[in-house]
């Protein structure tokens, strides 16, 4: 038996040191990427998109190595395999998942992903700026048909329903297009009717002053006073993180450097006050997954619904209360000099929170975000199932718009090119936002049920046992369960709309006054 335990032992160690050089790798691989987001000058699109097909490459073959097959076989076979710890084996099955997955796509269709994928993306930033669809439209066939491919394997290895499902499972692990349908048909209903309300209020906000002109260096201060706030240190010796600026606002890295972008605009300052909250949330939760766990597959995130649910919990619950402002506005005023002076607490809070059917996503206020994402979602599957072309998409898009959230879309830009998403290849990703603000709605519960007086705290400008609670119900946990097991751990529920749509109403009916 001692020689068994040591062959299992021993075995799961040299896995285990495999799965290290794997992640970091990847790590390697979001830094190329984040220069390619924040530094690289115009000319190196054609070398980047070269080392990033590269990288790829290398850690496919890592990822496909057959002895992790050798070593996955003797711990699975091993007698004592029932010996190991419950993370043990979730580590175990992690890596089985990734490499039953890895082995079954062939090397070149994923090396012609990423080289199809970084020229996607450049395509469609240069068909953004034109206004031109038709420029973007073969390069978006080309990575759609390879994604198509790759869902059809990947249906297979999962065990899907649908190739659409096996693409949802990689951003939210064992969530299915039904479910959605399910959750989403709810959701849309209570926003629909929250809307409404909202818009025929008898208090309608007053945003004028939201377009006063705030200069650059002063919303600099005001974002490093935002990550102050919540604990994410861009500033110290010893900081594990740092703001730069990009068009679009995101999130990359792991542990001890993590980095988040945000875009100044000098007449809209609260575009980068909620995108440094949000990205902010992302990175609270990068930077504390259990340190013990760290190159581990359980020390990643959950899920990206999981992670986009600590994101919009930083940005929209915390960042767009009345409390967090009674805190943080003085010195908003502060920083700000005359241009606010004038403005009262209150009708700054409603100011930000206004609701206001848009066009754009991401400048989308959070009651008609989600109605955003419920066309994506029902776009893209009607996509991978091949019952709408590439060719059909503006019209799609634009009558879906008009239908879901009034609004006339002018043309492409501000229609179905505006997110990167497709032009990424993440055909699967969309549903997660919409996931995260109904776990939100969730994990408040929870939340006020321990916590009864956390607006009270974050009123007297402190973060941190809110921090400190998400930190212990959500982030220790890395990635030891699926979301949906996460969820019922730390809820006690499965998923449900309702906490979010009471949340949203207790909220917006203030604001408006209905
Ligand atoms: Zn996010």
């Amino acid at each position: 038996m001692a020689r068994h335990a040591g062959t299992l032992a021993s075995s799961y160690d040299k896995l285990m040191a495999k799965a290290e050089d794997i992640t970091t790798l990847q790590t390697i691989e979001s830094i190329v990427h984040w220069d390619m987001e924040t530094k690289m000058p115009p000319k190196g699109i054609n070398l980047r998109s070269q080392q990033l097909a590269m990288l790829s490459q290398i850690e496919h073959r890592m990822s496909t190595n057959p002895e992790i097959e050798v070593l996955l076989s003797k711990i699975e076979k091993h007698p004592d395999c029932d010996s190991l710890s419950e993370l043990q084996k979730r580590n175990v099955y992690l890596i089985r998942k990734q490499y039953d997955e890895q082995t079954k796509l062939p090397e070149e269709l994923v090396v012609k992903t990423a080289r199809q994928r970084a020229i996607t993306i450049d395509v469609w930033k240069k068909a953004k700026a034109a206004k031109n669809f038709s420029m973007f439209k073969p390069d978006l066939e080309k990575l759609l048909e390879l994604r198509k491919k790759a869902a059809e394997i990947l249906m297979q290895v999962k065990a899907t329903a649908t190739p659409y499902d096996a693409l949802i499972d990689i951003f939210e692990p064992k969530m299915t297009a039904e479910t959605i349908v399910k959750i989403f048909g709810e959701l849309k209903g209570g926003l629909v009717s929250i809307i409404a309300k909202c818009l025929s209020g008898p208090r309608q906000p007053d945003t004028s002053f939201l377009k006063r002109k705030i200069p650059f260096d002063v919303q600099r201060k005001i974002s490093n006073e935002l990550a102050q706030f919540i604990g994410y240190d861009v500033e110290s010796p010893k900081a594990g993180g740092r703001i730069d600026e990009t068009e679009h606002p995101f999130t990359t890295g792991y542990y001890d450097d993590v980095r988040i972008t945000t875009h100044y605009y000098e007449d809209n300052l609260a575009s980068s006050l909620f995108s440094v909250l949000h990205e902010g949330g992302h990175a609270i939760y990068g930077q504390n997954l259990k340190p013990e766990w760290m190159y581990q597959p359980i020390g990643d995130s959950c899920s990206l619904g999981i992670h986009e649910s600590q994101s919009r919990f930083v940005e929209n619950i915390v960042g767009r209360s009345r409390e967090f402002w009674v805190y943080f506005f003085p010195k908003l005023k502060k920083l700000t000099g005359k241009a606010l002076s004038n403005v009262a607490l209150d009708d700054f809070v409603r100011a930000i929170n206004r609701v206001k059917p848009s066009k754009i996503r991401v400048e989308a206020d959070e009651v008609t975000y989600g109605l955003h994402i419920i066309i994506r979602f029902e776009i893209e599957r009607e996509l991978i199932a091949g019952k709408i072309a590439v060719a059909d998409l503006p019209e799609i898009w634009n009558q879906k718009y008009k239908e879901y959230l009034g609004v006339e879309i002018e043309n492409d830009s501000e229609g179905v090119m505006q997110d990167t998403h497709w032009a990424s290849g993440y055909f699967g990703y969309f549903p997660t936002y919409a996931l995260g603000n109904i776990y939100d709605g969730q994990l408040l519960t929870a939340l006020e049920r321990t916590m009864p007086n956390w607006r009270e705290q974050i009123a007297n400008g402190s973060f941190h046992d809110v921090k400190r609670w998400l930190i212990e119900n959500v982030h220790h946990y890395g990635n030891l369960y699926e979301p949906a097991v996460l969820l019922k751990k730390v809820t006690g529920k499965e998923i449900n709309v309702k906490p979010y749509l009471e949340y949203l109403n207790k909220k917006y009916s203030w604001i408006y006054g209905y």
